[in-house]
């Protein structure tokens, strides 16, 4: 019989459908414990062995991009296009993040929470400074990165290698040999994963709406929705236009070649476990596979444009709970530190939270007052994740076509 398989994306849409039905049926049955103690292992395991490859993925797929653009030169013009496309994408989200906090405020739609301010629980880490946080980039021990999955000094160490086997030319054949046969290794490895995220996807699901359903449905809610209107804008503003203008890419076949991607990310709630499905969308759409081993994995290091917008509305939200009236430079203070903070954030679950933090001392509002919106975080997680890998995946494409164009005119 000749059965046709489902593709990936057609099977992660019918895992979180189903998933979002069998959470619901937990929910109004009490059974969220159930989904709990039985389904959110499954996803524990394929997260475990998503996070499991990041490291090597993040180090082979770097050096590998370099190797293969083969010119530092290039790797330079990549690198700092990719940067530009980053920072410029999230200062927009962050400007979008807060004019619709504001528009929300304005119209008295966030709850007024302030008599839970007292209650509000939240223990920040310790937050370093600029300079001490720039300094700890740079690694001392190469093994101590890859063990505790560094990933900003994971890729300072797999720019050092790639540029110094450029540099040693002839000499380095034996290395540039490992690399390359090592990442078919680990690129087949993914790829096996990778067909796992179905089950990943609808278990993670059912568990998230069965156990957190009564937070949808509760007074946060349009907190939440505030963010995800500004995910779907900056989504459909930003990516949809910087596509279609610098790469001729048609928006719907972008956001249609990238839904495996934004799906998982979505459930994984981590833009470093989705790198590897990122860059089956990212091959999907035609993206150089040097520039998308080289962008990808940057991305989803330093490139969060909805944890941006995220950082935004919970700044201006909790301000309001605080019953203070931001300023206008207390608000590019937001613009600012938001950005540096997505940057600084890691790609795992919940490190956006973590970083609001910094935003909140920026404008000199008391940190433990996140604790007023550290129960839905995941919810605010699953839409900011999303976000933050299409914004890679966009950025791959649009620098690819740069790329692309400036080979082209240089061979004329
Ligand atoms: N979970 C996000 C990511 O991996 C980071 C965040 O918490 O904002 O992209």
């Amino acid at each position: 019989m000749n059965r046709k398989k489902l593709s990936l994306p057609m099977r992660i849409l019918i895992a979180l459908v189903l998933g979002v039905v069998v959470g619901l049926v937990c929910y109004f049955t009490d059974n969220a414990a159930f989904t709990e103690n039985w389904l959110k292992p499954f996803g524990d395991i394929f997260v475990n062995l998503l996070k499991f490859i990041v490291v090597p993925v993040v180090l082979l797929s770097m050096i590998d991009g370099i190797l293969s653009m083969d010119d530092m030169r290039k790797v330079g013009s990549v690198g700092i296009k990719t940067v530009l496309y980053f920072l410029c994408t999230t200062a927009v989200a962050c400007v979008i993040g807060l004019i619709l906090a504001n528009i929300f405020k304005g119209a008295g739609l966030f709850p007024d929470l302030s008599g839970q301010l007292g209650s509000a629980e939240y223990t920040p880490s310790e937050y370093a400074g600029l300079m001490a946080t720039i300094v700890a980039i740079f690694p001392t021990n190469m093994w101590e990165s890859f063990r505790t999955a560094n990933m900003l000094q994971v890729i300072v160490i797999a720019l050092f290698l790639g540029g110094a086997m450029l540099a040693a030319g002839e000499k380095s054949k034996l290395c540039r040999d490992f690399v390359a046969s090592a990442y078919s290794v680990i690129e087949r490895l993914m790829h096996f994963i990778i067909n796992l995220a179905p089950i990943g996807v609808f278990t993670y699901m059912a568990w998230v709406v069965a156990s957190q359903g009564a937070e949808i449905l509760g007074h946060l809610a349009l907190v939440l929705l505030c963010a995800y209107i500004g995910y779907i804008a900056h989504g459909l503003l930003v990516y949809s236009s910087t596509v279609k203008l610098f790469a001729g890419v048609n928006p719907l076949t972008f956001f249609r070649k990238a839904s495996p991607a934004m799906l998982f990310a979505f459930t994984s709630t981590s833009s470093a476990a989705t790198l590897p499905v990122s860059k089956e969308c990212a091959d999907d759409l035609g993206v150089n596979s040097d520039v998308a081993s080289f962008v990808l994995p940057l991305g989803s290091t330093i490139n969060m444009d909805g944890t941006a917008i995220y950082q935004c509305v919970a700044a201006v939200f909790i301000a309001s709970c605080a019953n203070m009236d931001l300023t206008l430079s207390q608000m590019v203070l937001i613009v600012v530190t938001a950005t540096l903070a997505s940057v600084g954030t890691a790609g795992v679950s919940g490190a956006g939270m973590i970083m609001l933090a910094m935003v909140l001392e920026a404008i000199n509002i008391p940190v433990a007052y996140i604790g007023l919106i550290v129960a839905v975080d995941r919810l605010f997680d699953m839409g900011r994740t999303c976000l933050n890998v299409s914004g890679d995946i966009a950025c791959s494409v649009c620098v690819s076509a740069m790329e692309r164009r400036k080979e082209a005119a240089r061979k004329k």
